[in-house]
């Protein structure tokens, strides 16, 4: 399972850099995140993912500044998410995991 979906983000590799946060904020996107320890995965507004890094932040990119949640892995991979945006749990940026 977790292997599926490894692959699934090394496939779409190539168009994840090229999107910034800014894309998905402004489509109301989310960013698909998925620890690659643990298989946790979240979906993360990309909106308030600009208020945290900044709207420039390649999406590629997001995955190195967060952190699972689950299991406190920083090795985390993110994608876009262009489907319609739904609230999760479980992940998010680095510099609000001290405060849970
Ligand atoms: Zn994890």
């Amino acid at each position: 399972m977790a292997g599926f979906k490894r692959q699934a983000l090394v496939d779409d590799a190539a168009e994840t850099a090229t999107v910034s946060l800014c894309d998905l904020s402004n489509r109301r996107a989310t960013v698909f995140c998925l620890c690659q320890r643990c298989g946790h995965a979240a979906m993360v507004d990309a909106g308030q993912l600009v208020g945290q890094l900044g709207p420039d932040m390649p999406v590629a990119e997001v995955g190195t500044r967060m952190r699972c949640r689950g299991c406190g892995s920083k090795d985390v991979a993110t994608q876009p998410s262009w489907a319609a945006s739904v609230a999760g749990e479980g992940m998010m940026a680095d510099g609000l995991a001290a405060a849970s």
